[in-house]
């Protein structure tokens, strides 16, 4: 978004200077806000609208980044754009990973896919991993858990693996929601033949989020939804496993 002064602008949720479990080594991740998504294990729906995230120009982001850059790269870390959904602001985006590229930081994009169009070929040049998302392997149940159509998600990792792009999955694993042994099978038969991917992580639902929901007045779903127990977890590696692929 361009502003009065014709300056390139964000609408920005928060920073963490130092993440560690959104791509390999410390991290610098900027969270942008907005997102077409509604998932209902979302544990930052206050994200969800862009215009609650605070606008900020290109220039102040970076300028708040720009300090870290060598400590990243000595640490094996860099930098991740993440939400919300980064490509929901997909001028911004860009611009972010072409300073944090041009000043030789490793470069992650973390998103559903759902706005995978919106990416172009050029953005995705300044991205050196993905962090893709795919909240389901079934239609029905990826529309029922997150209220869009699987189908951009796919298309977009399928684009991923032509243009040769690292991937690591990422899969929340709800109980009573995505934990159908036959969504799991899906998504593990989808994902077998991409050689592009890197690494495939559960991510056990939790409900750290669940005030944020009450505190905005929206109704949260998965009220009486237990956080995963090791045995079911090691129920869905273990459907993973029969396809081949490792888990984390
Ligand atoms: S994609 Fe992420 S930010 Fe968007 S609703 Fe889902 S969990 Fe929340």
């Amino acid at each position: 978004m361009i502003n009065e002064q014709n300056q390139l602008t964000g609408y920005i949720h928060s920073v963490e200077t130092g993440g560690t479990v959104d791509g390999p080594g410390v991290r610098y991740v900027v969270f942008l806000s907005g997102c077409p998504l509604r998932c209902q294990y979302c544990h930052n729906p206050d994200m969800m609208k862009m215009k609650r995230g605070t606008q900020k120009t290109i220039d102040d982001v970076w300028g708040d980044i720009a300090p870290y850059a060598s400590f990243m790269k000595r640490a094996k870390g860099g930098i991740t754009i993440s939400g919300g959904e980064p490509l929901a602001q997909p001028d911004f985006t860009h611009e972010l990973l072409k300073r944090a590229k041009a000043h030789g930081m490793h470069t992650a994009l973390d998103t559903s896919g759902f706005l995978g169009e919106k990416a172009t070929d050029e953005l995705l040049d300044n991205v050196d991993l993905v962090l893709l998302d795919i909240k389901s392997g079934i239609p029905e149940t990826y529309m029922q858990a997150t209220g869009v159509s699987l189908v951009p998600t796919l298309n977009f990792a399928l684009r991923l693996e032509r243009l040769n792009k690292p991937m690591w999955i990422r899969f929340v694993l709800v109980p009573g929601l995505t934990d159908d042994p036959d969504n799991i099978e899906r998504l593990a038969e989808f994902i077998k033949p991409l050689k592009a991917i890197e690494r495939v992580d559960i991510l056990p639902f939790h409900k750290m989020g669940e005030y944020k929901w009450k505190d905005m007045g929206m109704d949260y779903k998965l009220k009486d939804t237990h956080e995963p127990t090791l045995e079911e977890i090691e129920r869905a590696r273990a459907i993973f496993a029969k396809h081949g692929i490792e888990t984390r």
